[in-house]
């Protein structure tokens, strides 16, 4: 089954895309996550895409289709978290999918008002080392600044300050929310409020997935 989670920065794909993994036994395939492995790795991709993401930029489509291509395999039940986020990009991710004999089953998209999004984003806390997110209102370490899993070093992104954070929110109106009106003619759509608790978007989530998966 694939799932694509669709939502602002700030939205919580990330926070409940790791909740439905483990409930559901999904692959988690956050584009966010894999560019920022890559750069603290310094490879080649990493190299490549590191001034777009301190810059709240997308990076180019066609580094982004390369880099999933190579983690889609036949019969594998994902999640998608932050992919796609272009038009092109959900074309080449069809393509892939035709590959491998699966299409999208089902988009949720996550909605939250833009001030609650820049709230978060800018509030949000993440462990440089193991990236469990914290949240400096909501769920502070125990210790400031040290992981409460790992004892990593938790410090706010770089893309997360106030000025980063309105900016990818203009990338994401400009060239992620056409993504809504495309999915809807496309795919199983649905939306879920995200201004809600962790807990009651989790269920809400559920339900969504439980009832897609019953109708396949
Ligand atoms: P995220 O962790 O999903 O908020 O992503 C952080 C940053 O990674 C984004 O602001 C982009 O710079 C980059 N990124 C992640 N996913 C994509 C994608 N699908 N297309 C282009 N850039 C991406």
């Amino acid at each position: 089954m694939i799932v694509i989670l669709l939502g602002s920065p700030g939205s919580g794909k990330g926070t409940q895309s790791k909740r439905l993994a483990d409930r559901y036994g999904f692959q988690h395939l956050a584009t966010g996550d894999i560019f920022r492995a890559e750069i603290a790795q310094k490879t080649a991709i990493g190299v490549k895409a590191q001034d777009y993401l301190k810059n709240g930029k997308l990076v180019p489509d066609s580094i982004v289709i390369e880099m999933v291509a190579g983690k889609i395999e036949t019969g594998g039940n994902y999640l998608l978290d932050g992919f796609p986020r272009t038009i092109e990009q959900a074309q080449g991710l069809a393509e892939m999918l035709k590959r491998v004999g699966a299409s999208v089953d089902l988009v949720v998209f996550l909605t939250l008002p833009k001030e609650e999004a820049i709230r978060r984003m800018t509030s949000r806390r993440t462990c440089s080392n193991c990236g469990e997110v914290f949240n400096a209102i909501s769920r502070p370490t125990t210790v400031d600044g040290v992981c409460d899993k790992c004892s990593g070093k938790v410090a706010q992104r770089e893309d997360d300050s106030e000025a980063t954070a309105v900016k990818r929110l203009m990338v994401f109106e400009d060239l992620t929310h056409p993504l809504v009106a495309y999915y809807k003619s496309e795919a199983a759509f649905q939306e879920v409020d995200a201004s809600k608790s962790p807990e009651t978007v989790e269920a809400a989530l559920s339900a969504v997935i439980d009832s897609a998966k019953a109708s396949r």
